[in-house]
């Protein structure tokens, strides 16, 4: 599954660390971001599904990745179907990072989880989350709703994970938008574990 590409990245990230190591100077602006990117990694992740009482066939399991999908292109996310006002709720234990309203997501809710994870919960009919507001796996967000592209539409939660590091092996070149697989995690796999 490791390509060549990889393979190269990886030397050339390993020599450049061991290099900015050697020098002095640069050792401890380099042991100190990598040992907090480690210490994220490690963070266990327990999952649970974000709405209050969904099972999982309250989504459909090829939703993730589908095309076409609207000016997203692909669905980067799974829609997850309850009653609008149905509580929303934090999969992980985590940290807001905003709270938004408006655009294609509507009122909507960013948070950070274990393993350096983006967690963006969509279409909320209404927002019970803050910036900072530190979360554990169950803590209401909001509730959910149609908001944003979702106006007219059954009201669902869209929820989708994403990563600042690159999963490379989950890169697909022959799909559409298969470059960007890196960076986006199916939640369906996480949820059904
Ligand atoms: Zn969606």
């Amino acid at each position: 599954m490791i390509t060549n590409t990889t393979k190269r990245f990886l030397a050339s990230l390993f020599i450049t660390i061991g290099v900015l190591f050697k020098n002095r100077k640069t050792r401890k602006f380099t042991l100190i971001p990598l040992v907090i990117i480690v210490i994220g990694f490690l963070l266990p992740q327990k999952m649970i599904i974000p709405v209050a009482g969904a099972t999982t066939s309250d989504w459909d399991d090829n939703s993730f990745w589908a095309y076409p999908w609207g000016s997203s292109i692909t669905h980067k996310g799974i829609d997850i179907f309850k009653a609008k006002g149905t509580n929303v709720i934090s999969s992980t234990y985590g940290i807001v990072v905003y709270t938004h309203e408006g655009g294609k997501g509507g009122k909507s809710v960013m948070v950070l989880g274990p393993k350096w994870r983006f967690h963006y919960y969509a279409h909320l009919d209404q927002i019970d989350a803050f910036a900072f507001k530190p979360l554990s796996p169950g803590t209401k967000l909001g509730t959910v709703g149609d908001t944003g592209n979702a106006v007219g539409k059954p009201p669902h939660l869209h929820y989708a994970i994403t990563s600042p590091f690159p999963y490379w092996w989950l890169r697909e070149p022959d799909v559409i938008q298969g470059n960007r697989k890196m960076f986006h995690l199916d939640p369906d796999v996480w949820l059904r574990e």
